[in-house]
């Protein structure tokens, strides 16, 4: 008889993205950023006094809670801070699915959420995407009618980059019973975003992470938005201190100096668009992206998953989903523009060599 609950030993569980230590790829496979983070952050971590690591953490993280949620005019009870948005992710699934109950999300999207639902018990509600990668019309319906209390939408979507209309998404929010949970992962790459949702519908959380667009995935930083109501709720559920000292510090140093991000987002922004007008000169197709990714179709000449592997050959590490709807398409994390213009390059050699 297998020791653990049946439900996990099922499963595969959730596969992250590669971190080979075997050589030096450009890594443009975990939608990492390519530069720095702030100085600020720097001088937080060299003045961290090592020996505040004998007391616990505060457990609600109230100053990181409060600098997040002054730029929006609100309090810290409008927001919660967890170990990666990956961690507000599992959070919200045991605060608002029950075992036995079901979650609904979208497909193609972030392939944890599947994971999450099995983890918890919970059926599979997939929505499939249309062929723009945006949620259809009847969104809201379907999750209802599947009886889900949790409806995950992530915009910009990943692993296809496109943002959808926001009357599209406030359309759903309004009409699904249960909580709708916006992934705003990407969402400082993006021209818009459902922040301001937080205030309009007490149904709705929008989560953020430090991970991309603030250069600090390394240090494990996410938050999320809501109604004070919804928020208690999940700080029953978080582990007691699911953010240590030192990413509650130099997370509030990386607020403190949003100047810097947003410095970042414009090169990065900038690059992706250079990126795509070279692919397209190649002959991929690349469906509108709103983040610090693309998802990009090979011309004929190749397939993607060959593609991917060539591209890694080369050193040029980026992600191949073999999963429907998307095993065309590579997907390709925006470097610096020297990392591109190798990446192009190489991109090229390969297309001669195969003869497209
Ligand atoms: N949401 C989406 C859509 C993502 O792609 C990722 C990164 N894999 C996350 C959430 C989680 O990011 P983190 O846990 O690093 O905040």
């Amino acid at each position: 008889m297998p020791l653990a609950r049946s439900a996990i030993v099922r499963i595969a569980g959730y596969t992250p993205g590669e971190q080979p230590r075997d050589r030096r790829y450009v890594k443009l496979n975990t939608n990492e950023n390519p530069y720095p983070p702030s100085a600020r952050v720097a001088a937080a971590l060299r003045s961290f006094d090592p020996a505040r690591l004998r007391l616990y953490s505060d457990p609600l993280a109230t100053d990181l809670r409060r600098a997040a949620a002054q730029p929006l005019g609100l309090g810290p009870e409008w927001a919660i801070a967890g170990n990666g948005s990956d961690d507000l992710l599992t959070i919200a699934v045991r605060t608002f699915v029950d075992q036995g109950g079901a979650l609904a999300y979208a497909e193609p999207s972030y392939s944890l959420y599947p994971v999450l639902a099995d983890i918890q018990g919970a059926a599979h509600v997939p929505i499939a995407l249309d062929a723009r990668f945006d949620p259809p019309a009847d969104t809201a319906a379907q999750a209802a009618r599947a009886r889900a209390s949790l409806l995950i939408l992530c915009r910009p979507n990943a692993p296809t980059g496109n943002a959808c209309a926001r009357e599209s998404l406030e359309a759903i929010c309004h009409d699904f019973p249960g909580v709708v949970w916006i992934d705003e992962a990407y969402a400082d790459f993006a021209d818009d975003n459902c922040l301001d949702f937080v205030q309009r519908f007490p149904n709705v959380v929008v989560s953020r992470t430090f991970s991309k667009s603030y250069s600090l995935a390394g240090l494990r930083l996410g938050l999320a938005f809501a109604h004070p109501d919804l928020i208690a709720e999940m700080m029953k559920v978080k582990d007691s201190y699911n953010l240590d000292m030192l990413t509650q510090a130099l997370g509030l140093a990386a607020l403190e100096d949003r100047d810097a991000m947003l410095s970042n987002v414009q090169r990065i922004r900038a690059t992706r668009g250079r990126l795509v007008a070279a692919l397209e000169a190649m002959g991929f197709a690349v469906p509108p992206s709103q983040a610090n990714f693309i998802l990009a179709r090979p011309p004929r000449a190749i397939a993607a998953g060959a593609l991917f592997r060539d591209l890694r050959e080369r050193g040029y590490l980026v992600r191949y989903f073999d999963l429907d709807r998307v095993r065309d398409y590579i997907r390709i994390t925006i470097g610096t523009d020297e990392e591109m213009d190798g990446f192009v390059q190489a991109v090229g050699a390969i297309l001669r060599q195969t003869g497209g």
